[in-house]
């Protein structure tokens, strides 16, 4: 992604920690590839828990989708609590949920431990689009509230949903004060900084080139170093295909695009979304959107399959933008930018451990908040051993079909059948 437009979080960004590229060989307790939310947050906590720690970031810190995403930390995992008993039981289902939703609590400490200025805002609403959506979300609010004990969702009916966000055609919601929203990029800036400061080694410009299981080492070559480390944690999400292609075929790479329009003003921002939380909607390809600390919308919309990005970002993200905001019809765009979107077949995230390599990617939309609790866990069962580690590590997962040549043909097919339906 290192050509892409310059994204309104780069042009807002703290200054990075120095991350000079590897030069010379290393021996270290654990290394870590991926310099996103879920390296940086895994190598923080094993430098923390002792350990030695040198991190290969192949472009910047933040090249990736945890410099790029729309900022919304949203509870829980894609599948509904009620969904995740009925396929796992009541005791794992349950134990899954209350696991993912102490992601945003982890964040939240990172952020004032580490007195991380992210412009973190409380409040995450998720819109209904279509009216036969609100029943679904009715059943599953009174599922959370009665069978998980989860307190912090109520359900908004639609005459209510103005006080929250003022866009017409939305028929209900549930309000998620666990949720809310940041500044992704600042706040992995923040993370990498206390990594630093923890003892972490920390290496932009140094892509892994090959991993290598060596008796009961691990070892990592680099175009000028090799490094030897007792474990490796893999958090490269959507670039796992330039060190484990075998691993890459459990997530697809869907891209996704934001743009953030000029500043609004704070009285124009709060009459659009007057609760100021973070907004998604239920439509396949959904729209997600909130304000910036300087009063800006950014907003996410339209989904690409293929790799490319389009000429014109702005002019593929606005009239998404314009359907839910008419009034926005000529404010001026300031940036544009995209990035990829791992996605695994069962929208659940892929974590496992061969050996001493540990990994986690295909987040499927849900990694600003699941990254943090998934870098820590692997921290965790590195350190000393964590039975939150073996629960995600148990989940069952299927590569995409279609082999090389026709997985992604055939995705796309799928994807564009589910995309057809938000229009019907
Ligand atoms: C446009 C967009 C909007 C999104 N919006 C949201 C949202 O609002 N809410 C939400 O929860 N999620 C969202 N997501 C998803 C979320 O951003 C990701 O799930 C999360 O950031 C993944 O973090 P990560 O650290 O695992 O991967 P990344 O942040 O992608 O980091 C992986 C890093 O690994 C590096 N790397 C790869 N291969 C190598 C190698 N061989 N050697 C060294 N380094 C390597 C890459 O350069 C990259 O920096 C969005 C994603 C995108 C793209």
């Amino acid at each position: 992604m290192s050509n892409s437009p310059q994204s309104w979080y780069q042009a807002s960004a703290h200054p990075t920690p120095a991350a000079p590229r590897l030069d010379g060989d290393a021996r270290v307790d654990v290394v870590v590839i991926g310099g996103g939310f879920t390296g940086i947050s895994s190598a923080l906590a094993l430098a923390e828990a002792g350990r030695s720690v040198l991190l290969l970031e192949a472009e910047t810190i933040g090249a990736g989708a945890s410099g790029r995403n729309g900022g919304q930390l949203i509870a829980g995992l894609r599948w509904d609590a009620s969904a995740l008993v009925d396929r796992f039981g009541m005791a794992q289902g349950k134990a899954l949920f209350d696991l993912a939703v102490t992601a945003l609590d982890r964040v939240r400490a990172r952020i004032t431990r580490h007195d991380i200025n992210c412009d973190y805002r409380p409040g995450q609403f998720y819109a209904a689009a279509r009216p036969d959506h609100v029943p679904k979300m009715a059943k599953e609010v009174a599922f959370l509230h009665n069978v998980m004990g989860y307190d912090h969702v109520k359900l908004i009916a639609r005459d209510d949903v103005h006080r929250i966000v003022n866009a017409d055609g939305y028929y209900g919601g549930i309000m998620d004060r666990n949720g809310g929203h940041f500044h992704p990029l600042n706040y992995l800036i923040g993370l990498a900084h206390a990594a630093d400061a923890a003892g972490v080694r920390l290496h932009q410009h140094s892509p892994a080139r090959n991993i290598q299981q060596q008796g009961d080492k691990v070892i990592v070559t680099t175009d000028h170093g090799i490094v030897t480390a007792d474990h490796a944690v893999l958090g490269c999400d959507s670039g796992m295909g330039s060190i484990r292609p075998d691993l890459a075929h459990f997530a697809m790479a869907v891209m996704n695009y934001n743009i953030a329009t000029e500043p609004l003003g704070e009285d124009r921002a709060r009459s659009l979304i007057p609760a100021n939380a973070a907004i998604a909607d239920s439509r396949f390809v959904l729209n997600y959107y909130r304000l910036s600390a300087d009063h800006r919308l950014i907003f996410g919309g339209g989904e690409k399959y293929s790799p490319r990005p389009p000429k014109d970002i702005p002019g593929f993200v606005r009239p998404h933008m314009t359907r839910v905001f008419p009034s926005l019809e000529n404010i001026g765009i300031d940036f544009g930018w995209g990035g990829a979107v791992g996605v695994s077949l069962n929208r659940l995230p892929v974590m496992g451990r061969e050996g001493n390599i540990f990994y986690a990617h295909g987040y499927s939309g849900q990694g600003a908040a699941l990254t943090t609790l998934a870098g820590e866990l692997m921290a965790e069962a590195i350190a000393s051993g964590s039975t939150g580690f073996d629960l995600f590590a148990q989940l069952p997962h299927r590569p995409f079909p279609g082999g090389r040549l026709l997985r992604h043909p055939l995705y796309v097919l799928g994807m564009l059948y589910y995309a057809l339906r938000d229009r019907i």
